[in-house]
C-alpha cells in the first residue's frame, strides 16, 4: 500500500515524497490507517529505526485543528536528544501544515524560552517527563485540550526513574484521550503501565 492509500493527506504526502519516503514501513502500515480511522490505543514493541516516529507522527500531525492553538497532542519521550529528533521530524512532515506548532520541551535548556512559547501558544509538545511536570507545576501549560497521548521509548523512560512523573502527567490529561505506547521491549512495568492506561489497545509487534 502507499501512504496516500493509507489516507495521508496531500500536504503531509508532498513532504514526506520531499524526505524520500517511498513506501510505508511495517508498523506504519498498521498504525496510520488504525488512528486515522476509528482505532484509538495503541501497544508497539517497535526498536529505534522502525519508523515508529512517523507511524504516530503523520496521523497526529493529521489531526491537529490548527485554527485552535492549545496543546492537542502530548509526546512523552526520555532523552532531550530523542525530543529534538521527534520535533524536528515533526516539523518536517508538517513543512506544508500552514502554523503548526511544535515545541519540544526539555530538562537543561532555559525553561523561561520553554515558558514565552507555551505563551504563544503550541498544538503539539515534545516532552521528557521531569520538565514537563515542572511546567505543569508552575502552571505555565494546561494538558486539558490534549487529545493523544505518545509514550515513546516506555521502556527507557521506566527504566529513568519517571514512572512516578509519567503517573502524574496523565492524571493532568483529560480520560477520553487516545494513548499510544511504544517500547522495544516487553516487561513487567510495560505491561502494568499499559494495563493502567490504555483500554482495549491495538498490539503491535514488530
Ligand atoms: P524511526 O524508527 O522513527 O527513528 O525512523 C527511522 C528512520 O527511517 C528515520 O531516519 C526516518 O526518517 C526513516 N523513515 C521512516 N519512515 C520511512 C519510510 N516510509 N521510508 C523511508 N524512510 C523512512
Amino acid at each position: 500500500k502507499t501512504f496516500e492509500e493509507l489516507g495521508v493527506s496531500p500536504e503531509i504526502l508532498k513532504a514526506i515524497e520531499e524526505m524520500g519516503y517511498e513506501n510505508p514501513m511495517p508498523v506504519q502500515e498498521e498504525v496510520i490507517p488504525y488512528l486515522l480511522g476509528e482505532g484509538n490505543d495503541v501497544v508497539a514493541l517497535a526498536q529505534t529505526g522502525t519508523g515508529k516516529t512517523a507511524a504516530f507522527g503523520l496521523p497526529i500531525i493529521q489531526g491537529i485543528n490548527v485554527n485552535n492553538r492549545v496543546p492537542q497532542a502530548l509526546i512523552l519521550c526520555p532523552t532531550r536528544e530523542l525530543c529534538l529528533q521527534i520535533a524536528g521530524d515533526l516539523n518536517d512532515y508538517s513543512k506544508y501544515i500552514d502554523g503548526l506548532k511544535v515545541l519540544p520541551v526539555y530538562g537543561g535548556s532555559s525553561i523561561e524560552s520553554q515558558i514565552r512559547s507555551l505563551k504563544n501558544g503550541v498544538h503539539i509538545i515534545v516532552a521528557t517527563p521531569g520538565r514537563l511536570l515542572d511546567l505543569m507545576e508552575r502552571k505555565t501549560v494546561k494538558l486539558a485540550t490534549v487529545k493523544n497521548v505518545i509514550m515513546d521509548e516506555a521502556d527507557e523512560m521506566l527504566n529513568m526513574g519517571f514512572t512516578d512523573s509519567i503517573n502524574a502527567i496523565l492524571a493532568d490529561v483529560p480520560k477520553d484521550r487516545n494513548t499510544l505506547l511504544f517500547s522495544a521491549t516487553m516487561s513487567p512495568e510495560i505491561a502494568r503501565i499499559s494495563k493502567n492506561y490504555l483500554n482495549n489497545a491495538k498490539e503491535i509487534t514488530i
